[in-house]
């Protein structure tokens, strides 16, 4: 699954339609001279690593690379004290959503690198979860990324559906990279899918989506989910003054196709402003939505208030919090951070977002300054 193409002085071997590996020509003709194509592919230190869809770096992350699974919020794994626990194989979205609460796409201002988890290392790392909390454990796939671009998906979900503890595996997705040769691939161990669909009037949902959405491809992806075992969740994002008239075709159209077969159909979600997304002029108070949900909830005699419960999810003990906020660490850098002067240190078996402007390798002095959910945010001092 390699393609490779010119692009300017560089030759570019494209790697599952994600990972791009980047020479500069005469570099790789010289390379060539004295290795194979795909030991210069493989082993060539000379080389850029980008992710296809964002054109950031892109860092391979294994057990080898020794950074651990649980203490980022972009990769890996986050057992926020129920018995679902976040899988995240990856970072970097094709879509560039102007409410997008994480600033992903390519035309992102805040993110500067990418990550990519072995599938191997998160399985081995999931179960070791899975183990300490339990059975009934929902495995659900999302992530500061669209999570059908991970070129390891359907192994993923094969083995989270494959281990004991898990109950349910569910995938959150913006539905524009997924075939259908996948949906019936995943059939057997996929449970549920959550699909974004935020308009469907496709010059809004361009404008929605900031790039050109391939909107007839995602009303079909989601009638072929809606007829597969595979249960179908649409989750569109109430922009008000945006999508206001979009919500109600939206509520029309999953009826329609027949989503929500085991559990609620909808999900419709509140644009909620975060720090570190992107933020739109208007944003609606709880109290109006929840009404104009219960207001649509008689009117479509469908289920639109949401709680937990209604995915069966329950409290769990959950994994202790190794660090604590106002401890003094000092540790190496591993690996370039996700924003621009963030850095990734490891203490404990946890990786820590450090604000540092050292470079990776130096040793950094760091007072941890956040703690929540497993989630370690350090600033040097
Ligand atoms: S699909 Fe999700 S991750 Fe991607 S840009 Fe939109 S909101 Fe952000």
């Amino acid at each position: 699954m390699i393609t490779e193409y010119d692009a300017g002085n560089e030759k570019v071997f494209l790697i599952r339609r994600l990972i791009e590996v980047r020479f500069r020509k005469e570099t790789y003709e010289e390379l060539l001279k004295k290795y194979s194509k795909e030991q210069v592919i493989q082993f060539a230190e000379e080389k850029r690593v980008l992710h296809h869809a964002t054109k950031r770096n892109l860092h391979y992350i294994s057990r080898e690379s020794q950074i651990p699974l649980l203490g980022h919020a972009a990769f890996g794994l986050i057992d926020r004290g129920t018995n679902l626990i976040q899988v995240r194989p990856l970072t970097g979205c094709n879509l560039c959503c102007i409410f997008c609460s994480v600033d992903e796409g390519r035309e992102s201002r805040t993110k500067k690198n990418d990550y990519i988890v072995d599938p191997d290392y998160l399985l081995e790392e999931y179960r070791k979860i899975a183990e300490f909390k339990g059975g009934g454990i929902e495995a659900h796939i999302d992530g500061q990324a669209e999570p059908f671009l991970y070129p390891y998906i359907e192994e993923l979900v094969h083995g989270l559906k494959n281990t004991r503890e898990t109950e349910i595996v569910s995938i959150q997705t913006n539905g524009t990279v997924i075939s259908r040769d996948m949906i019936d691939s995943l059939e057997k161990s996929l449970d549920r899918v959550n699909l974004s669909i935020s308009a469907l009037d496709g010059a809004l949902a361009d404008r929605i989506y900031g790039v050109k959405y391939p909107l007839r491809k995602v009303l079909e992806t989601a009638e072929y989910i809606a007829n597969s075992r595979i249960d179908l969740l649409i989750a569109p994002v109430w922009l008000p003054g945006i999508n206001d008239h979009e919500i109600p075709k939206i509520i029309e159209f999953a009826l329609e196709i027949g989503a929500g077969k085991r559990w609620p159909a909808l999900g419709i979600q509140k644009y909620i402003p975060y720090r570190g997304g992107r933020k739109l002029r208007h944003v609606m108070s709880f109290r109006s939505f929840y009404s104009r949900l219960r207001e649509w909830e008689q009117e479509y005699g469908v289920k639109l208030l949401l709680s937990p419960k209604d995915f069966g999810i329950e409290k769990r003990r959950r994994l202790p919090s190794l660090l604590r906020k106002g401890e003094v660490y000092f540790a190496r850098i591993a690996m370039d951070g996700r924003g621009y002067g963030e850095r990734i240190a490891v203490v404990k078996g946890r990786a820590v977002t450090v604000i540092t402007g050292k470079k990776p390798g130096s040793g950094v002095r760091f007072v941890i300054t956040r703690v929540k959910d497993g989630i370690y945010l350090g600033e040097e001092i």
